[in-house]
């Protein structure tokens, strides 16, 4: 009985690779013949505000772009088949002369560690190859190499401790280890959410308060009138590593801000930069961080409750192609292997982030121009070449953000007066 299960999982689990990748690869080609219809016209709504050559530029980087994308899966679709129906990750957790807790911690450090050093070509690739033809890289090499070293020495300080507490926790603490485990972790998770906007991202970028003669007073009073306070407003020295322009919202408690790209501010008008730091206010007052942190807690929850159930179970392990039992094993399985599984969902996940982005843009639209909205996201769309165009179905499944169209008839009835809440 055992045998029979674990031999239907590796059947569904081979299935699930060889399917999302298909599958995966299918979107992609939908997005570059959506692409391609629209190459020789701007469209209509578009027409005054991109030019025929930005929207052709635009095009061309995000079909390279896929292009890419769609080798890289073909390369982690093999990753996946080599790691476990090969057996690659079983003969690594093998091999490592080590014993107890110190060896699942190191099966999952090696993991990882080869993971990045096979992966590192791409991200060579696309930073100084793609991103360099279409004028976006600003990384030297020098800077690029300081990037990853100062991410693996923040990895190993913050993870090996980590895995050490959650190993111990699962060999000490009896059949209720997931409920322990799940509760460090997410106390961990927390602390870094509440660290990172003030220890955390200054390692990497230079952060200033927001400031300019003219827009002083003017986002000081946008920033009150919301409920917030005008020093959570910085901007960033974005233009190290790449001239992408962008604006986001990040932390709680009293290190939440919002934070704007210097490469962004360059290009837009005071009304812009008003409108597109009320829509990142409207991110905050409308509480989407916690809403996410609800949501992902519930997620992970699950997860190990999970991960309890499974934890003892043979067929479980077999079936997904390692016969050791044990904590790391099993945490490489959830963090690995059962993304196969969890990549359907993602639609959903899509779905709420492009609700809460035309909820923030309705707030944006009470609190300042809608007009100005419209026109800064306009400059974002150009600036980063993206394509105002894209496939429904390839946007339903990764766009975090509504297409530009949908976004800007919403906000065009703002203008009109002809809706309450930015949902006609
Ligand atoms: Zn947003």
């Amino acid at each position: 009985m055992e045998h029979l299960f674990s031999y239907y999982t590796q059947v569904i689990f081979l299935s699930f690779i060889i399917i999302n990748h298909l599958f995966e690869v299918y979107l992609s080609r939908r997005q570059v013949t959506a692409l391609e219809r629209h190459r020789t016209e701007v469209p209509q709504e578009f027409a005054s505000n991109i030019s025929l050559a930005d929207h052709q530029r635009a095009i061309a980087y995000a079909t390279a772009k896929l292009r890419l994308g769609q080798w890289k899966l073909f390369w982690e679709a093999g990753l996946l088949l080599y790691w476990f129906p090969l057996r690659g990750a079983e003969k690594l957790y093998v091999a490592l002369p080590f014993v107890d807790l110190h060896k699942e911690v190191a099966f999952l450090i090696a993991f990882t560690a080869v993971q990045m050093l096979i992966n590192l070509p791409w991200a060579i690739y696309g930073t100084f190859v793609l991103e360099e033809r279409f004028g976006f890289n600003r990384l030297t090499p020098r800077l690029f190499i300081i990037d990853r070293l100062k991410g693996l020495a923040l990895g190993a300080l913050f993870g090996i401790p980590l895995l050490y507490t959650l190993f111990y926790i699962f060999v000490t603490t009896g059949p209720w280890w997931w409920v322990v485990a799940f509760l460090v972790l997410t106390g961990f998770q927390l602390f870094l959410v509440w660290l990172y906007p003030t220890v955390i991202a200054p390692l990497f970028n230079k952060f200033t308060p927001l400031e300019g003669e003219e827009l002083k007073d003017k986002i000081e009073a946008l920033v009150q009138r919301a409920g917030f306070n005008a020093r959570e407003v910085f901007v960033m020295d974005a233009s190290r590593r790449s001239s992408h322009g962008n604006a986001y919202f990040t932390g709680f408690g009293k290190t939440k801000r919002v934070v704007f790209f210097d490469t962004l501010l360059r290009d837009l008008k005071v009304g812009e930069v008003l409108a597109i730091l009320a829509h990142e206010l409207g991110h905050m007052k409308l509480r989407h961080i916690p809403k996410s942190l609800i949501t992902s807690l519930m997620l992970s929850f699950l997860g190990f409750w999970l991960m309890g159930t499974l934890a003892q179970q043979n067929w479980f392990y077999a079936g997904h192609f390692i016969r050791a039992v044990s904590p790391g094993v099993l945490f490489l399985l959830f963090s690995q292997a059962l993304s196969v599984y969890t990549f359907w969902p993602t639609p959903l996940g899509a779905w709420i982030s492009r609700r809460r982005e035309f909820e923030a843009d309705a707030f944006a639209a009470k609190e300042a121009r809608p007009e100005d909205l419209i026109s800064g996201l306009l400059k974002l769309y150009r600036e980063n070449a993206s394509p105002v165009v894209t496939d429904r179905l390839y946007s339903h499944f990764y766009h975090s953000h509504p297409p530009a169209l949908e976004r800007i008839r919403r906000l065009e009835l703002f203008i009109k007066g002809e809706t309450r809440k930015g949902l006609p």
